[in-house]
């Protein structure tokens, strides 16, 4: 690279400085697009076979590193050891599928309804991607977006949060031991997102941008696409509802919320953000959640028995408390919390239970993204419906019911992308990720997942 400059990179969970990473220009940014697109000639006349194989040993090599990826999350991310071998593995599983994927071409031969013709649909790279990644999963969202872009033949600049950047830098480089040329990954570290990312957008070379991030800032970003029409896949913002109806199974209720809650410390798109549970099971529900989020152990990750980490920063620690004290000064009641041991030194927040909370309140309505549940009581189904379309966000939803027709019944009029039906997690690289509504536009893992890199062309043949 040719910056000059570094920047720092925390351990949230103890506020010390663990890295200091090259800092990239718009320089750099036009530089890894130049090496992109020189690769990309000889990327896309790889054989799907090839690019499989490399993407297969990609998963063997992320396996193979799992001790020190797991290690590097934990130290810039804080999430603790289970979350973050359990990230590593998950993203590993990307590699594979689309792996698989690579090798399954698709397309159609058709006849012309009106005969005289046939019809061929393909569907090819779309060139050089932009690809551009949160904090909160720093292994799996990068592999989420690499993996089907070198699978379908695209080269690719990459540009992590700045929170997050070692482990991006890992699997580039594992990329590079798995074979994948020089030129097709190409990784911005950078504190300068927007410069790097216009510089991209403006740049007529780049076909395609996949964001994973808030929905502030992939609104900016379709706007930026829109002068030039770039092909845009966007995994943004949620605010995923859980539904426990009156005859749900409740243990297995409080197990799904305590994984859809406080998995990653409440800090994933699809976390259950606002609980909404039948008045006849409410009192029971609460205590049993209440026991056991009581019980979590809250240390940073360097502590191997920790459950719960810390939030990113210190402004979201302040953003969350702040939340917080807005839904109990305009009326909820903390009805569990987890105590903080007192030597803590990083960026804690005290995972949180909140009875009584109206439906109105701004902790429903926006993105809380850390370890406090808010508990909304409800009466009947058509209620919560209206509650829980209410939100401009559509991601992930989860509904505990101990009918299935009505539990399907409920999943149909729900708006998001993706429901968990008496499950906590619905994450899968099999399935197609991604929302409705303000919560974007796309699908990120199956088939889906790898025709976002793609154009669609037909060949139209004469037959006469
Ligand atoms: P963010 O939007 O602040 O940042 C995401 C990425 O965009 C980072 O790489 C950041 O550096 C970059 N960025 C920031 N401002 C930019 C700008 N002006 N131009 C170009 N790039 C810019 O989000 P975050 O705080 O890193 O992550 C949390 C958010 O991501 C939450 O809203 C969460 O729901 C969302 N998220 C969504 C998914 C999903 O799949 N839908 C997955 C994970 C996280």
């Amino acid at each position: 690279m040719a910056a000059d400059s570094t920047f720092e990179v925390d351990d949230p969970g103890t506020g010390a400085i663990v890295a200091a990473v090259s800092d990239g220009t718009r320089a750099d940014a036009t530089a890894a697009v130049d090496a992109a697109r020189q690769a990309w000639a000889e990327w896309r006349a790889t054989t799907p076979r090839a690019r499989s194989e490399i993407l297969h040993r990609a998963f063997e090599l992320m396996h193979d590193d799992i001790d020190v990826l797991t290690e590097l999350i934990m130290i810039e991310n804080g999430k603790p050891e289970a979350d973050a071998r359990g990230e590593v593995s998950y993203a590993a599983k990307f590699f594979r599928w689309f792996a698989e994927e690579a090798v399954r071409p698709g397309g159609e031969f058709g006849e012309a309804p009106g005969g005289g013709s046939r019809t061929v649909v393909t569907h090819r790279p779309v060139g050089v991607a932009a690809l551009v990644t949160p904090w909160n999963f720093p292994a799996a969202m990068v592999t989420r977006k690499v993996a089907p872009a070198l699978a379908a033949g695209c080269t690719v600049v990459l540009k992590p949060a700045a929170e997050t950047p070692l482990t991006a830098l890992a699997i580039t480089r594992l990329l590079a031991r798995a074979g994948v040329p020089d030129g097709v990954v190409n990784l911005v570290p950078t504190t300068d997102a927007a410069g790097v990312v216009s510089t991209w957008l403006q740049d007529v070379r780049v076909r395609k941008i996949s964001f994973t991030g808030s929905t502030p800032v992939g609104r900016i970003l379709l706007q930026q696409a829109s002068e030039r029409i770039v092909n845009s896949s966007m995994e943004l913002g949620g605010n995923a509802p859980f539904v426990v109806t009156d005859d749900a199974d409740l243990d297995a209720a409080v197990e799904g919320a305590l994984l859809a809650k406080f998995r990653n410390g409440g800090q994933a798109c699809t976390a259950a953000n606002r609980f909404f549970v039948h008045e006849a099971v409410v009192d029971d529900f609460t205590a049993k959640f209440g026991a056991a989020v009581e019980a979590f152990r809250v240390a940073p990750a360097a502590d191997r028995g920790a459950q719960i980490g810390p939030v990113i920063s210190k402004r979201a620690a302040v953003r969350i408390e702040e939340a917080v004290a807005d839904a109990v000064a305009s009326g909820a009641r903390v009805a569990h919390r987890t105590p903080l041991p007192s030597d803590l030194s990083g960026y804690f927040v005290a995972p949180t239970v909140l009875r009584d909370v109206s439906p109105d309140a701004s902790i429903i309505q926006e993105e809380i993204f850390g370890p406090v549940a808010p508990i909304v009581t409800f009466s009947t189904d058509e209620e919560v419906l209206d509650h829980v379309n209410s939100s401009e966000y559509g991601l992930a939803a989860y509904i505990f019911a101990g009918d299935l027709r009505r539990a399907f019944k409920l999943a149909e009029s729900v708006e998001a992308g993706m429901v968990g039906i008496n499950r906590g997690l619905v994450s899968d690289p099999a399935a197609p990720f991604g929302g409705v509504k303000q919560s974007g536009l796309g699908r990120e893992g199956a088939r889906d997942g790898l025709l976002e890199f793609t154009e669609t062309q037909y060949y139209s043949i004469d037959w006469s």
